[in-house]
C-alpha cells in the first residue's frame, strides 16, 4: 500500500516542477499505477487544474494532454478517423472502461513502461513530447532518455497522412501483452515499432539500403515475408512470465510479416468489415482475426523450422 502525507493540486507548471525536484514528492496522472506500489509519498502534486485533459484537433496536428484519460483517447472520433481505429484497438485491452477512465496518457508514457501498448502506438506515428523544461522532442527519443523529474505535458502528432494498423497478442484479453506491434504507413514509408518485447517498445530501423526499400511501397508476399525475417533478426527480445524470448520472436515476424500484407491489400478490402463504436473505419484484421491468425502463422514456422532442422540432420 501506498501512504501520501500531504496532497497539492498545482496552480501552474512552474510550480508542479518545483515541488516535484523533492526525491520524496510526486506526480500523480490517474494514480492508477502508483497505488499498485507500496512506501511513502511526501506531497502528492495533482496537474488536474492545469488544464491538460483536453485532445485538441486541427488540420495539422493533435495536440494531447498529458491528463487525457485512456478512455479520451479510446474514444476519440478525429484520431480514430485518422488511424482507421488504431488508438481503439490499441487501449480497449486495457484493464477495463473503468480502469481506462482514470489512467491517463503521462502516466502511461512517463513511465515508458515496457509492456506498453500506448508508447507502441504513439511511436509508430509522427510524435513528439512535450516535457516543461526539456522542451519537445521525439517520443522515439524520449522513450531512450533515463527518468528524471520533469513534466510530460502533451504529446503533439503530426497529421501525416497515414494509414494504421495495430496488433497485440494476449494470453488472456485484458491480461498484459506478450508482444505489441504497431505499423503506420506515413506517406511512402512504413514505421514499425513494436513493444512488450518484453522491453521498451522500439522502432524497426533498416541498417542497409535495400533494407530501406523493404519498407516502402509497394508491399508483395515476399516482401512482407522478408521485412519479418528482418525484424526477426533486428528487434531484440527476451523472456518473462507471459513468454519465451524465442516465442516471442516468432510473434515479432509473425506480426511484421502481417503488417506488411495489411498494407499489401486494396483499399476497399481493408476497410470493408467492423465498424467501430462511433461509426469510424477499422482495419478488417481485427484482434480476433489476429490471434487466430497469428497463432495458426506461428505453429506453421515453429513445424518449417523444426522440418529443416531435421533435414539440416538428416
Ligand atoms: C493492473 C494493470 C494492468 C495494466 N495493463 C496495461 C496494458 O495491458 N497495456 C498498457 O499499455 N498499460 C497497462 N497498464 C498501465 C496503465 O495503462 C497506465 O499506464 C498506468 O496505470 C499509469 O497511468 P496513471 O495515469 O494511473 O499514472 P500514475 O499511476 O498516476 O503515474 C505513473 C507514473 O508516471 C508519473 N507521472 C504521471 N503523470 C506524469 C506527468 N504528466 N509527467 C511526469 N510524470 C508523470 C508518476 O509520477 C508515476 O511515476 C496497466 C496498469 C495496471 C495497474
Amino acid at each position: 500500500m501506498i501512504s501520501i502525507k500531504e496532497y497539492k493540486k498545482a496552480d501552474s507548471l512552474e510550480e508542479a516542477w518545483q515541488l516535484n525536484q523533492k526525491r520524496a514528492n510526486r506526480i500523480i496522472g490517474g494514480m492508477m499505477w502508483i497505488k499498485m506500489g507500496s512506501g511513502s509519498v511526501q506531497t502528492a502534486i495533482d496537474l488536474s487544474g492545469l488544464g491538460l485533459d483536453t485532445i485538441e484537433e486541427d488540420e495539422e496536428q493533435f495536440r494531447i494532454g498529458s491528463m487525457v484519460t485512456l478512455r479520451q483517447l479510446e474514444i476519440h472520433r478525429g484520431l480514430n478517423a485518422y488511424t482507421q481505429g488504431a488508438v481503439k484497438e490499441a487501449l480497449r485491452h486495457i484493464v477495463g472502461v473503468q480502469f481506462r477512465n482514470s489512467a491517463t496518457l503521462g502516466g502511461s508514457l512517463f513511465g515508458r513502461y515496457g509492456f506498453s501498448d500506448v508508447l507502441t502506438l504513439f511511436m509508430a506515428l509522427e510524435t513528439k513530447v512535450e516535457l516543461y523544461r526539456g522542451g519537445i522532442l521525439s517520443l522515439e527519443k524520449f522513450a531512450g532518455m533515463p527518468y528524471d523529474r520533469d513534466i510530460l505535458v502533451r504529446i503533439i502528432v503530426k497529421k501525416i497522412p497515414a494509414v494504421c494498423f495495430y496488433q497485440s497478442v494476449r494470453n488472456t484479453d485484458t491480461d498484459f501483452p506478450v508482444l505489441t506491434c504497431c505499423s503506420a504507413l506515413l506517406e511512402r514509408e512504413l514505421r514499425i515499432s513494436v513493444g512488450a518485447r518484453p522491453g521498451r517498445a522500439m522502432l524497426l530501423k533498416p541498417l542497409l539500403p535495400e533494407e530501406t526499400d523493404l519498407l516502402k511501397p509497394p508491399f508483395t508476399e515476399e516482401k512482407g515475408k522478408e521485412l519479418g525475417r528482418l525484424a526477426a533478426e533486428r528487434i531484440p527480445t527476451d523472456s518473462n512470465m507471459r513468454g519465451s524470448s524465442g516465442y516471442r520472436k516468432k510473434l515479432v515476424q509473425t506480426l511484421v510479416t502481417r503488417a506488411a500484407a495489411h498494407f499489401a491489400e486494396p483499399e476497399e478490402v481493408k476497410n470493408e468489415g467492423k465498424r467501430g463504436e462511433s461509426g469510424e473505419k477499422r482495419p478488417v484484421s481485427g484482434e480476433e482475426t489476429a490471434r487466430r491468425s497469428v497463432q495458426e502463422e506461428t505453429a506453421q514456422s515453429v513445424k518449417e523450422e523444426k522440418q529443416s532442422a531435421a533435414e539440416d540432420r538428416a
